[in-house]
């Protein structure tokens, strides 16, 4: 496979489609039995595949299994759930426990893993060990939408590779620098995106949209830009893959890529358009360096709010993120880097559940 082939197969057989793009790609001809293989998929929430937000375990079980029809056995699957969000449960949860056992592969909870301090550009990151040691890393994310980000794919499905603690540096600097960045050191041998049907609203689910499509190539850069352009945005749209393209991480013009397609028959030819909810919503909000589960808990919890007929009664935005740690400001706070707002829910992250129900009383009795 070429880096700049594209294949996308389409249809609902998704373990079918996931085996029949690795023979036409001729994954084997990359392998070796000796190799130590690592997965990578997206398990950011535990929450099963069918809400959008994570990679379907039917898609990383015909991996597996292709993997160990040729001969390879040495194979782990790795990941760090976001902060606030445990990566065991969400091994189990989304079905990864289970496979593991079956399959008799590897769990690496990367939220545990020891890291490298490794230097790009200007910046110096952490990167956990485990996935730099492997031979050949295979990136399985999801195609969705990000409420910071507009896109999550490829590139910042790598961000589960980092510790928690560089998870929150990495909104320090603004997301899409670092995550550019990151798509330069950890270089996926193969990625295959999982785009049956990914949360086109928020990161971590509940609006899952059917696509029905596999997508695999090697150039990150590259996939998402096709995937940004199935969503209607422009790959100079998305800061990160900018980025990433300059630092060396791969290439954004889709106009020299070979796109291959199978069983277009089955092609789902629905426009797949990115909710603008999340956008709406942010414009009640003040964010500085806010990490994602934190604002996407507040998003949703605007969210249960204008459902409940509550939003209106919010005067002024709600203050969000690391930027506000240790300052006193009047208006409502969200996690523990604002408590010095008037008034605040507590918690790094506060569970969706306390901003929702934060929110709720502030607003019924006026915030
Ligand atoms: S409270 Fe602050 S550090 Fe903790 S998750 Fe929220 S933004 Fe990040």
């Amino acid at each position: 496979m070429s880096q700049q082939d594209i294949h996308v197969i389409y249809g609902t057989d998704y373990a079918r489609m996931t085996l029949e793009i690795m023979e036409r790609t001729q994954v084997a001809k990359r392998l070796n039995p000796a190799m130590k293989i690592g997965i990578k998929p997206n398990l950011v929430v535990a929450k099963p595949a069918s809400s959008g937000a994570t990679t379907s375990p039917v898609v990383v079980e015909a991996v597996i299994r292709y993997l160990q029809q040729h001969g390879c056995n040495n194979i782990a699957i790795m990941e760090g759930s976001w902060v606030g969000d445990d990566t065991k449960t969400a091994f189990q949860v989304c079905g990864y426990q289970a496979l593991a056992e079956q399959y008799h592969v590897s769990l690496y909870d990367l939220k545990t893993d020891a890291f490298i301090m490794k230097s790009v550009g200007n910046l110096q990151l952490k990167v956990c060990k485990k996935p730099l040691e492997v031979d050949f890393l295979i990136n399985i994310p999801v195609l969705k939408a990000h409420c910071q980000t507009l896109l999550t794919c490829a590139l910042k499905n790598m961000k589960g590779c980092i510790p928690d603690s560089e998870k929150r540096r990495f909104h320090q600097l603004g997301l899409h620098q670092p995550i550019g960045y990151l798509g330069s050191l950890l270089k996926p041998d193969l990625i295959i995106i999982d785009a049956i049907a990914g949360d086109l609203t928020f990161e971590e689910g509940g609006n899952p949209v059917q696509m029905d499509r596999i997508i695999a190539g090697t150039d990150p850069v590259l996939l998402d830009s096709y995937a940004a352009s199935l969503l209607g945005y422009r790959p100079e749209e998305i800061e990160y893959i900018q980025i990433a393209e300059q630092m060396g991480a791969g290439t954004s013009r889709l106009e020299q890529a070979t796109i291959y397609e199978y069983d277009s028959g089955q092609k789902n030819t629905s426009q797949f358009k990115p909710s603008d909810k999340a956008r709406r919503l942010a414009k009640h909000i003040i964010a500085k360096e806010a990490c994602s589960a934190c604002y996407g808990s507040l998003i949703h919890g605007l969210q249960r709010c204008l459902e409940r007929g509550l939003l209106n009664q919010l005067t002024s935005p709600v203050h969000i993120g690391q930027g506000f740690r240790g300052k006193d400001f009047s208006g409502l706070g969200v996690g523990h880097c604002c408590r010095g707002g008037s008034s605040s829910v507590p918690g790094c992250p506060p569970t969706a559940k306390d901003i929702v129900h934060f929110l709720e009383s502030q607003l019924r009795h006026g915030s």
